[in-house]
């Protein structure tokens, strides 16, 4: 068994990103610019956008926040993305999930343009997606790839199974590997026979939300195992995968933390850069 090393290959993503980015600069005189849109006070959210932020900062692209209260008229969150959609220095915008309950998420999203889509959520590059052409896509699943491509991992021709069918993690996911030319299956909380699927993978992702979902008996000898889950349990961060008895049977494995998770800003600020270089 061997780790992927989740913060060391997300490191190696934001230091390419770093160079693009003074690379940019010196092209247009100005840094690639993210907008960061956080509605409502979810602790969670915070810390994340905290990251965000901070990771942006780290990799030379100038970050733009908007914290907007809990009671934002949805008027206003509008007329806030209109404006960032026409600013020619922001050229990625994220509005943090969840929203405050009384705000439409998709009506919101879809005043986000196309091009500064960087966490790839509209049904337009969703759509590009499962078309299989170029698309902005959701930060997680392409981390996902990215932890494969740079382990040495080809899905081609493989069986890969996916568990969740979240619009955020597990149907990108799928088309994904499917895209690399994987045979995909995906299961999610209406399969039936689940362990019985999983023990047919070569790469296993899970992306549940429950810890120790996935056991040792769901896994086949020599399987790659990928942990998108993130679960606080007694005051820690644990995956979906019960690590101690599914480790020894995995070729490959992310741990949580460490694995996935580091990928996702590691990807937004790809994202970003793309979104940035495509206006040069
Ligand atoms: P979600 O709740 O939207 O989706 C969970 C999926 O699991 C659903 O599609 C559901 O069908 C499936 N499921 C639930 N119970 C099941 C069962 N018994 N058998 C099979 N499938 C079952 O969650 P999400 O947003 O897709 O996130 C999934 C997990 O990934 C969460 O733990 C989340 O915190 C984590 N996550 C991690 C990152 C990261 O950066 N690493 C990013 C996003 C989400």
């Amino acid at each position: 068994m061997k780790l992927i090393d989740g913060k060391a290959i997300a490191a190696e993503v934001r230091s390419e990103v770093k160079l693009r980015a003074a690379a940019f600069e010196a092209a247009s005189g100005k840094k690639p610019g993210l907008a960061v849109v956080l509605i409502g006070s979810d602790p969670a959210s915070s810390v994340y956008v905290r990251n965000k932020i901070n990771a942006c900062e780290e990799a030379g692209i100038r970050s733009f926040c908007y914290r907007l209260p809990e009671d934002t008229a949805e008027e206003e969150a509008e007329e806030l993305i209109g404006r960032l959609a026409a600013s020619a220095d922001v050229h990625g915008i994220l509005v943090q999930l969840p929203l405050p309950a009384h705000l439409k998420e998709e009506k919101l999203l879809a005043k986000i343009p196309v091009s500064k889509d960087v966490d790839g959520f509209s049904a337009e590059n969703i759509g590009r997606l499962a078309r299989g052409e170029r698309a902005a896509v959701a930060c997680t699943p392409l981390g996902v790839m990215e932890l494969l491509k740079r382990s040495g991992v080809d899905p081609s021709g493989k069986h890969a199974v996916v568990i969740g069918r979240s619009n955020i993690v597990g149907k990108p996911m799928a088309l994904l590997l499917l895209n690399a030319d994987a045979t995909v299956t995906v299961c999610h909380s209406r399969t039936r026979g689940l362990a019985a699927i999983c023990r047919e993978a070569d790469i296993l992702v899970s992306a549940v939300g429950k810890p120790a979902f996935v056991t040792a008996d769901m896994v086949k000898e020599g399987a790659v195992v990928i942990d998108v889950g993130i679960n606080r349990t007694e005051g820690k961060i644990v995956g979906d995968v019960a690590f101690g008895e599914v480790a020894p049977k995995a070729s490959l494995i992310t741990p949580v933390p460490g694995g996935v998770g580091p990928m996702t800003v590691a990807m937004l600020l790809r994202n970003t850069m793309d979104a940035a270089e495509r206006c040069l």
